[in-house]
């Protein structure tokens, strides 16, 4: 089975992730993706969710979609979590998977400084989503790394998870820049500031 890896954060999950999740299915035909939140240690992100909060958001944005769901494995060992060690976790649980991992432009020029890179691009491909702000160069990697990573064609979204904990802390809404379950998860529990209130 092909099944794609979409990491990140998702503090909160925007429709940048959602479309760079399914540009890459689409691409690539990929049978499922599984989005995985990271750990982020607690004193790194006052302002943000916690771990429950960002899993719930990803949980109630891929219910409706069939190929899509979610892996826990880095929220729940906590502490720092490499893709490295991720991936081998993950083949040894799963040997018979082939595994692609989704990482907009931004990610993919740090390529070249992740742990393990050498052995990481010899266990599975990226796939490479254009984001506004960073080139999405290949020829800028080492050759053993762009070899290894496949581009997936999105209209490009000027949407970041950072932007949009500023907006909601200004009381402005992120209606339509989120999934419809992000945003009444974010309006309900009053993350990032928002005035919590019920439906509107
Ligand atoms: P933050 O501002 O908190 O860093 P973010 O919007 O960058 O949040 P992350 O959770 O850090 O979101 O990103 C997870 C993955 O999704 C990364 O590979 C990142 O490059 C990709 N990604 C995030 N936003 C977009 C976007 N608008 N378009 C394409 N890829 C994106
Ligand atoms: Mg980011």
């Amino acid at each position: 089975m092909r099944v794609g890896i979409m990491g990140g954060t998702f503090d909160p999950l925007h429709i940048g992730h959602m479309m760079a999740a399914e540009t890459a299915r689409e691409s690539y035909a990929l049978e499922e993706v599984w989005f995985m939140p990271s750990h982020i240690p607690p004193h790194k992100h006052e302002a943000g969710a916690s771990g429950e909060e960002r899993l719930a958001m990803v949980e109630g944005a891929v219910r409706d979609h069939a190929a899509f769901g979610i892996l826990d494995l880095e929220i729940a060992r906590g502490g720092v979590s490499y893709t490295f060690e991720t991936i081998t976790v993950l083949q040894e649980e799963y040997p018979e998977h082939e595994f692609f991992f989704i990482v907009g432009a931004d990610m993919v020029q740090y390529l070249p400084k992740w742990h393990g890179i050498e052995e990481l691009v010899r266990r599975l491909t990226f796939i490479g989503v254009g984001r506004p702000g960073t080139p999405l160069d290949l020829a800028a990697l080492p050759g053993f790394i762009a070899e290894k990573v496949l581009l997936a064609d999105m209209p490009l979204v000027d949407i970041s998870s950072t932007m949009l904990r500023a907006r909601a802390a200004e009381g402005k809404s992120i209606r339509y820049m989120v999934p419809d379950a992000v945003y009444d998860y974010v309006q309900r529990s009053g993350l990032y500031g928002t005035q919590p209130r019920s439906a509107d």
